[in-house]
């Protein structure tokens, strides 16, 4: 009966050890995921036709978090609120773009 006991107690902690080592990979694997997951889509200034952000006036060069594509050009702007500014009226805006 002894050896049975003792093979009863080692299965059992290596239950305890893998039951307490899974949780701890899973949180890890969570962590890195959320860490390489982009938080915020950027552009190059090199992709827009446009100098500065037409709604504020920024330059591009600063970063472009939106475009928008008008009469076969790309618009870079600084937010989607500037950009949800310009096309409340793009027509008339459009004449206030400063082009390449
Ligand atoms: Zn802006």
């Amino acid at each position: 009966m002894k050896p049975l006991t003792i093979a009863t107690c080692i299965t059992l902690s290596t239950l305890v050890i893998s039951c307490t080592n899974a949780p701890k990979v899973s949180t890890e694997k969570t962590t890195d995921n959320a860490a390489t997951m982009p938080v915020e889509v950027t552009y190059a200034d090199s992709i827009v036709d446009n100098k500065k952000d037409p709604t504020c006036g920024m330059p591009v060069t600063a970063g472009i978090s939106d475009t928008m594509h008008y009469n076969h050009k790309v618009l870079g702007f600084c937010s989607a609120e500037c950009k949800a500014e310009f096309a409340q009226d793009a027509a008339k805006n459009i004449a206030s773009v400063a082009w390449k």
